[in-house]
């Protein structure tokens, strides 16, 4: 099969969430399904310095009369040797992505203003390549991620002058982000005016690309069988759980997956000491080595609380922030590393003046870190008030590190609760908190806290962890199901 994958960002060339990882592993595993898997991905600054062997192979013009070129290259992949280089199609439009930082906001955090008709491009190029710019390669079906990709649906869909040849599969990361515009850009987007309805991309009154994404794609996947069950409610469907019930027979969980050549203990690049189930001497002195690199007080008996997150309300952080003196009170440590909003960045840097030695705050974006971060945890916190699959949790398990996390999304469905039960059955790998509360995560951390004092039960807990199978063989074998359907029905 001939997939062609839609993504604003890749890891390991430019990454601002989990979307990255997922976009960066999803076409090896996908090849070793047996697919053809090219991906296509704006021409931000960080994606054209990793591109090689570019060659131009077509432009197209988009309303506005900005000349759009696509080239195709070859991406340079995770350290691995063994895996294949990535062939992928970039956007060359320096006006529209050759900007430095954040590939979505401005300096001030602001969304670009013209970010409709950025991602309306990539739809079109997409549509493009579905319909023979490349002329030694053509896609059977195309599949995009996230509301940057979603208007690829509705260009398959609404391909001039002809029925659509071309099937798409859209991945929801994260349905809280929507690609919301005014209903007076409409015009940019190159789409005729039947789009702009109910029945089409329209979200009271303005054009939504997530709808976009929902409505044309031929099947939509999002990523974990809860999150997929929790965005069909009012709760969390974000004012789109109708369209999605509408939709439940196309609609699938499938949990994500981890790039075991990036992230696994025994063998990671980036941490000091390596280790994995069965010989734990190692990350006991990654924790030794990441209590002295972050200013905390060097001892083994205070467990090491941590965060690896971007601060946003998504996360629980505010939770984070109230347990602190729970935490510290019970003798443990706290190390956050994030960035996001001013408000929480500042409320971490705070806390982490108050209380010199015990909690330690790095603001910023820093991925080999977050790498030595979970190497030398005792706990990940994922506390979130929604989590589509979250990937945090799942680096915490195969680090040893136990995740204390609310059972929402995907953190339900890839943490099983300690409690007597699980203990004694040995299937417990971390701590799971039901209410988004005060009260409900303080009652999680004294767990937690309680549980280290068990040496022998939190050691059982911690090697259940790291053995579970995150790897992708089966998700890639249920999206290759997925495009099957759409393939060979
Ligand atoms: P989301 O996609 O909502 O941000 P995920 O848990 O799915 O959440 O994925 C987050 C990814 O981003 C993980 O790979 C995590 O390690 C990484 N990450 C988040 N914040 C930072 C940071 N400040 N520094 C380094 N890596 C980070």
């Amino acid at each position: 099969m001939r997939i062609l994958q839609l993504s604003a960002e890749i890891f390991p060339l430019l990454k601002t969430g989990g979307l990255a990882d997922i976009a960066g592993a999803l076409p090896a595993a996908l090849g070793a399904a047996g697919c053809d898997v090219r991906v296509l991905l704006p021409g931000f600054p960080a994606i054209l310095a990793g591109l090689h062997d570019a060659m131009p192979i077509g432009r197209f013009t988009m309303p506005w009369g900005e000349s759009v070129q696509v080239l195709a290259g070859r991406l340079s992949a995770v350290p691995d040797a063994a895996r294949q280089p990535i062939h992928a199609y970039v956007l060359h439009a320096p006006g529209l992505f050759e900007r430095p930082g954040n590939p979505y906001e401005d300096a001030q955090r602001r969304p670009y203003a013209d970010n409709h008709r950025r991602f309306a491009a990539l739809g079109w190029a997409a549509a493009h390549l579905a319909h023979g710019l490349d002329a030694n390669w053509t896609p059977q079906l195309v599949h995009g991620h996230d509301w940057h990709a979603a208007l690829a649906m509705a260009c398959l869909k609404h391909w001039p002058g002809g029925v659509k040849r071309v099937p798409g599969v859209y991945t929801v990361h994260n349905l809280a982000y929507q690609g919301l515009f005014e209903a007076r850009l409409f015009g940019d987007l190159g789409l005729p005016t039947a789009a702009f309805q109910v029945d089409g991309l329209e979200f009271h009154g303005q054009i939504s690309f997530m709808k976009a994404g929902l409505f044309y794609a031929d099947k939509i996947t999002t990523v974990s069988p809860t999150y997929a069950r929790e965005i069909q409610t009012s709760e969390q469907g974000f004012g789109l759980d109708g369209l999605l019930r509408a939709r439940h027979n196309d609609l699938s969980g499938i949990l994500n997956a981890v790039d075991a050549a990036v992230w696994n203990p025994a063998l990671d690049v980036h941490i000091a000491h390596h280790f994995d189930a069965g010989h734990l001497a190692g990350k006991a002195r990654c924790k030794a080595a990441l209590q002295q690199e972050s200013g905390l007080e060097i001892g083994k008996d205070a467990p090491l609380f941590t965060v690896v997150s971007r601060l946003t309300d998504q996360k629980g952080l505010h939770l984070v922030l109230a347990g602190i003196d729970d935490l510290l009170r019970g003798g443990a440590q706290l190390l956050v590393l994030g960035s996001g909003e001013r408000e929480l960045e500042q409320a971490f840097a705070d806390a982490a003046q108050r209380h010199e030695g015990r909690l330690a705050v790095r603001i910023g974006y820093d991925e080999l870190f977050a790498h030595r971060i979970f190497s030398g945890s005792d706990v990940t916190l994922v506390p979130s008030r929604f989590e589509p699959c979250g990937l945090t949790q799942i680096y915490g398990l195969l680090y040893g590190s136990l995740p204390l996390v609310r059972a929402v999304g995907g953190l339900a469905d890839t943490v099983v609760d300690a409690d007597l039960a699980t203990l004694a059955d040995q299937t417990a790998t971390g701590i799971v908190f039901a209410s988004f509360t005060e009260a409900d995560y303080r009652h999680a951390l004294r767990r937690a806290l309680a549980l280290y004092r068990q040496p022998r039960a939190w050691a059982r807990v911690r090697q259940t962890g790291m053995r579970q199978d995150f790897s992708w063989t089966q998700a890639a074998r249920r999206y290759t199901a997925v495009y099957q359907a759409l393939l060979d029905p």
